[in-house]
């Protein structure tokens, strides 16, 4: 019996990307295997991680590693570690920063809201966000600013698509902070793909979630400096209980590093470049649609395929298709944050070759 069957849920096509509300990614069958062989069995948990740190340093080239319950979790823990250290008195006292440093800047745009704003994630370890700049624009100036306050405990950047405003050079901001000896941190949440590149910015803590494109269970992967990475796993002793890595969790990781390092990247890119061609050729057959692709605008090595809605007899406008999509059997997700020019967005990565059809044929009938 099929799982949804089972509980009776509602079945899901996902063409919205690596979103939280709906189960964020796939995983595969090796990380499946992998996982279930660990659910019945006990590990050590140091030993887990040590391996984990291995492992992520084998991938990405960094010191050290450290497996969290999220990226989330990681945002918190990172500017823990930065504010408290390994101090077992610091880290019994948060989130009360009395005597530590406990100013976390950030350029004003990138105060990015993922389903709740990352600045919630900063206060929750006792830390005081101070926004850099404007949402528009944030200079290195305007950076070097805060930086100089003498409460600064680090200088958080976000390198996402939901970051707003000119874009910043990471290692310049990075430069600065570290003039000032005070440490960076990234969260990429959602760009494992590129983790080599934020870590060739020189910060100290890379922050990626295991089970965006990576394709493991929720985990967050701490990616960077050994001693920052060693800091954030003294806080699962203290604020980190709630944060903590599962045994699963940690398998999970392991495994989707080990696939990710065997991934074909060349062969890969031609994969979703094909998908996403044969659907813009198909949807521009719809007299009602204009489509095309759009490569990532933070450099993830795939297209976005785009669809505006041209002025139709049955009036249906960007917002009504994106409602009768998800009122579909399946229901179908789109990204929706182009209502404002008629558009919608679809991520077909995850997606197979029937499911794509399905939504094509979906759309086809929404305009009869
Ligand atoms: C998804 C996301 C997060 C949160 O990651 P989780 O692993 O779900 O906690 C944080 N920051 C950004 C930019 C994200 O996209």
């Amino acid at each position: 019996m099929q799982i949804h069957d089972r509980y009776n849920l509602t079945r899901i096509i996902n063409a919205r990307g690596p979103f939280t509300p709906l189960g964020v990614s796939r995983s595969g069958d090796f990380v499946s295997k992998r996982v279930s062989e660990a659910l019945g069995k006990f590990f050590l948990i140091d030993e887990l991680q040590d391996k984990a740190s291995r492992a992520i340093s084998r991938w990405t080239g960094a010191e050290a590693g450290a497996v969290t319950h999220c990226t989330s979790a990681s945002i918190t823990l990172s500017v823990a570690a930065a504010m408290a250290g390994e101090s077992p008195e610091k880290v019994a006292a948060l989130p009360d920063t009395n005597g530590m440093p406990n100013r976390v800047v950030l350029p004003a745009g990138h105060a990015v809201n993922y389903g709740h704003s990352i600045l919630q994630d900063l206060r929750l370890a006792g830390a005081k966000p101070i926004l850099a700049g404007t949402e528009q624009r944030c200079s290195r100036e305007d950076i070097e600013n805060e930086l100089t306050h003498k409460d600064t405990a680090c200088l958080l950047l976000v390198s996402s698509r939901l970051v707003k405003g000119e874009s910043i050079i990471f290692q310049h901001a990075v430069e600065a902070a570290h003039r000032r000896g005070v440490p960076t941190v990234i969260d990429g949440a959602a760009q494992d793909m590129r983790v080599k590149e934020l870590l060739a910015t020189g910060a100290d803590l890379v922050l990626v979630s295991a089970q965006k494109y990576l394709a493991g269970l929720t985990a967050g992967l701490v990616i960077g400096s050994a001693e920052l990475v060693r800091a954030v796993r003294a806080h699962e002793l203290g604020i980190g209980r709630g944060m903590k890595a599962t045994k699963e969790g940690i398998i999970g990781a392991l495994a989707a590093i080990a696939q990710r390092e065997t991934l074909d990247l060349t062969n890969w890119k031609d994969e979703q470049d094909k998908k996403a061609e044969a659907f813009v050729r198909a949807a521009n057959k719809n007299k009602n649609i204009e489509a095309w692709m759009e490569p990532d605008p933070t450099g993830l090595p795939f297209s976005r395929i785009f669809l505006r809605i041209k002025p139709n007899k049955a009036g249906i406008d960007a917002k009504s298709l994106q409602v009768k999509l998800r009122a579909s059997k399946p229901s179908i997700w789109v990204m929706k944050d182009r209502y404002g020019s008629d558009q919608i967005g679809l991520e077909l990565v995850p997606l197979t070759d029937d499911e794509i059809k399905t939504i094509q044929q979906r759309i086809i009938e929404i305009f009869k």
